[in-house]
């Protein structure tokens, strides 16, 4: 089962891991964006930790709606409220329980991404960071129905999103800014559909710790 701790180190290490990438991220942004990826997420996952630090939130919902919130009233970007979205919604899903199993947590992170689907209207293909988030719960789906261990099936879902954020590569966008450049976004990683590969890598990295 998974508590408010889980999630509390899993968005810890997500803010690591985006200041990590910070640059590379940026630099994504740069070509087919206005290169403020890294900086967005920086802002956005360092209010996150803080607000986590001082709210210390008790249930996994309550993390993750707090974190939620804070991304969306902190990133300036496109990114922020997409993935402001995805937690909050996912955070509602788990409602007020102290724990959660890893199945529940996949659905909830499935509502999550629905709403971002509804808010963005991006569909797989369009280049953005459902091509790394929609594998990646397809990934824990199988996984669980495979009866793996939660661990594992966190770790095929990293892998399917880092998998994903590399087919952006020869897309052409069609949603956000990179969509402006029409053919000329092709040849580039999405910088979203990136970070959500640092989003779910971060979720393998806490399960294995656990
Ligand atoms: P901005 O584009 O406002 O500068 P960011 O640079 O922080 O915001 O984030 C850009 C990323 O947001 C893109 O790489 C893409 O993955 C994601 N994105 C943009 N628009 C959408 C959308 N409509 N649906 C899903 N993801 C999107
Ligand atoms: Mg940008």
């Amino acid at each position: 089962m998974l508590d408010a701790d889980f999630f509390r180190r899993w968005m810890t290490a997500t803010a690591a891991a985006v200041e990590r990438e910070a640059t590379r991220l940026t630099e994504l942004d740069s070509p087919i964006g206005d290169a403020d990826h890294g900086s967005n997420l920086r802002r956005g996952f360092t209010a996150v930790a803080a607000a986590l630090e001082k709210e210390a939130p008790d249930t996994p919902g309550a993390v993750l709606v707090l974190a939620g919130r804070q991304l969306i009233s902190t990133v300036g970007g496109a990114s922020g409220p997409l993935y402001g979205t995805l937690l909050r919604r996912t955070g509602k899903d788990l409602g007020e329980a102290a724990e959660v199993s890893a199945e529940q947590f996949a659905a909830a992170l499935r509502a999550g991404l629905e709403a971002v689907a509804k808010l963005g209207g991006a569909v797989p293909g369009d280049k953005t960071m459902v091509d790394a988030l929609d594998p990646a719960l397809a990934a824990l789906d199988t996984s669980f129905a495979a009866a793996e261990e939660a661990a594992e099936a966190f770790a095929a879902a990293a892998r399917a999103a880092e998998g994903g954020a590399e087919s952006t590569i020869p897309l052409i966008a069609r949603k956000g800014r990179a969509s402006y450049l029409g053919e000329r976004s092709i040849g580039h990683q999405d910088p979203g559909a990136t970070s959500s590969a640092l989003l779910m890598a971060a979720l393998a990295q806490t399960a294995r710790a656990a």
